[in-house]
């Protein structure tokens, strides 16, 4: 799960603060136009490899997790597996392509010491599917990002340079990986700014995340992604040559990687230069790139038709079926919260941020009176708390049913403000729910129509200006009076009675 403080808003500053020292003029870089396209591999929450029966887990003792088919021995034969099919052209469908009836396997031929077979089963000319798009913000409107592909392959296992008593001298290599069951989904050149590439992989990861077909965990390599980016004069047509960057582990970092590499590229066409299509790879301490091999270095994969598996065929029937399982997608569902339960665009995308957290928050909010003060809650109250001690959204001490109490209880007027606070520091702090904290601390409240009047009574005849006004009009100065009185009594005047006896007193 991703940290639950998803919402970027300087973003900008961010990058820079994180990229090496840039010299470029805003003027010069106002002359140039960026274009980027990403390549995102996921890897599917499948419980079995693409072509075995081999466990598919992160995190198993090295090379448990093996068999002779994803080792590549001699005349083992791969077994395509259902269910990466499945999640694979239920993530097509979530992302708006068009699935291919006859998709076909191929093998990419490369030798790496972590990949025993020699090559990649993989797809080529014919993959998945095709056609796709995502939309990402624009200013009040939104923008299409096109969707090249989306192809099955599968993953290489994983080289070891680092961490060993050994590691000066060694490199070892854990094959568990291999067979992991991946989809490929290549973007369209469409993305203008490191900004636009950023919300849209952060849109890419949602989606897939709600399809459920993947974990999206960048940590643990479940999402990974390549960034291409060039540069052009702004108003030329003909695309710049590339660069790819390889090997970025966040989203901020894609996005400061990319940030440099624009100023890179447009430094180097200011000087007389050019830029050389390459692989580059970013150093995040550092905040550059750099090279790591270019185009004539590139790899020639010999792609062909894998002799060993027939060609997929994904039925009308079957993708009806897939799609029948489709989960409403986030954006959909942000809509649809905003309609139903009066919600800002801002809460529905905080209460969105995983499905898990968006259906306990539904329960949440038809269970309790007032389904916004749920979702101010959560802002106010609940989402501080979190960022304050760290926590995720699935440590959180309160649950949505505790906050849905604490709703229902300020909305009958049985908790003011001041002590809904207090007993939401108690549960952080005794890491309770608000159920047990309420019930034992059960604070106290002058529900007594009589104390309150002759608390509202002092008010009003220290603040005779104020009650001019109220008198001329302004009835917004009653909130005033009711604040006076909440403080005078410690936060514990019954709020809903207080109000009505303010407005009262001062209409007399
Ligand atoms: P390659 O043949 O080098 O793999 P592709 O045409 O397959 O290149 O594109 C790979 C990725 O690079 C795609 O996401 C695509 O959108 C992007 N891309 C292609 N050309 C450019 C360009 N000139 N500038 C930026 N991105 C590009
Ligand atoms: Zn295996
Ligand atoms: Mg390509």
């Amino acid at each position: 799960m991703g940290s639950f403080a998803t919402s970027e808003t300087n973003g900008l500053n961010w990058t820079r603060a994180m990229a090496a020292a840039l010299t470029l003029s805003p003027e010069v870089r106002a002359k140039y136009e960026a274009v980027i396209g990403l390549e995102v591999h996921v890897q599917l929450l499948t419980e079995t490899k693409a072509f075995c029966g081999c466990a598919n887990k992160f995190g198993a003792p090295p090379n448990t997790n093996v068999c002779p088919v994803c080792l590549g021995l001699p005349g083992a034969l791969p077994v395509l597996n259902r269910r990466a099919v499945e999640f694979a052209t239920l993530a097509s469908l979530a992302l708006n392509c068009e699935v291919r009836e006859r998709s076909v396997f191929a093998r990419k031929n490369y030798f790496y010491p972590d990949l025993p077979k020699g090559y990649q089963i993989s797809q080529f000319d014919k993959p998945l599917a095709e056609f796709g798009w995502i939309e990402v913000p624009n200013g009040d409107s939104k923008k299409r990002i096109g969707i090249t592909r989306l192809h099955m392959e599968e993953d290489a296992g994983k080289s070891l340079h680092d961490g060993l008593p050994d590691s000066a001298t060694r490199t070892y290599v854990d094959l568990n990986r291999c067979g992991t069951p991946l989809i490929e989904i290549v973007s369209e050149p469409d993305m203008r700014t490191p900004d636009e590439a950023y919300e849209y992989l952060t849109r890419l990861k949602e989606i897939i995340v709600y399809t459920g077909v993947s974990d999206g965990n960048m940590e643990e390599g479940s999402l990974r992604c390549d960034a291409n980016v060039s540069v052009r004069p702004r108003g030329q047509e003909k695309f710049g040559t590339k660069a790819e960057v390889k090997n970025v582990n966040s989203f901020r970092f894609i996005r400061a990687a990319l940030e440099y590499e624009i100023e890179r590229q447009i430094e180097l066409v200011e000087s007389g230069g050019r830029v050389v299509q390459e692989t580059r790879l970013y150093n995040a301490n550092e905040g550059r790139t750099y090279s790591m091999r270019s185009k004539e270095q590139a790899h020639d994969y010999r792609y062909f038709p894998e002799p060993d598996l027939p060609p997929l065929i994904v039925t009308e029937k079957w993708k009806t079926e897939i799609a029948a399982r489709m989960p409403e997608l986030p954006e959909a569902r942000r809509a649809r919260m905003i309609a139903e339960y009066g919600i800002s665009e801002q809460d529905a995308h905080t209460l969105t941020a995983t499905r898990a957290f968006a259906d306990q928050f539904e329960a949440a909010a038809r269970a309790a009176k007032n389904p916004r003060r749920v979702a101010n809650l959560v802002q106010s109250e609940l989402t501080m708390r979190l960022k304050a001690a760290n926590l995720e959204l699935e440590q959180s001490p309160v649950s949505m049913s505790g906050i849905a109490l604490a709703a229902d209880l300020a909305e009958d007027g049985k908790l003011s403000s001041k002590q809904l606070k207090q007993l939401f520091d108690l549960c952080f702090e005794k890491n309770q729910d608000f159920g047990p904290i309420y019930e034992r601390e059960k604070p106290q409240q002058i529900s007594d129509a009589s104390t309150l009047e002759r608390m509202i009574d002092d008010v009003i005849a220290a603040n005779p200006a104020q009650v001019e006004q109220y008198r001329k009009g302004k009835k917004t100065v009653a909130a005033f009076f009711v604040g006076q009185v909440m403080k005078a009594s410690k936060g514990q005047a019954n709020p809903a009675l207080l109000n009505e006896l303010v407005t009262k007193k001062l209409d007399a």
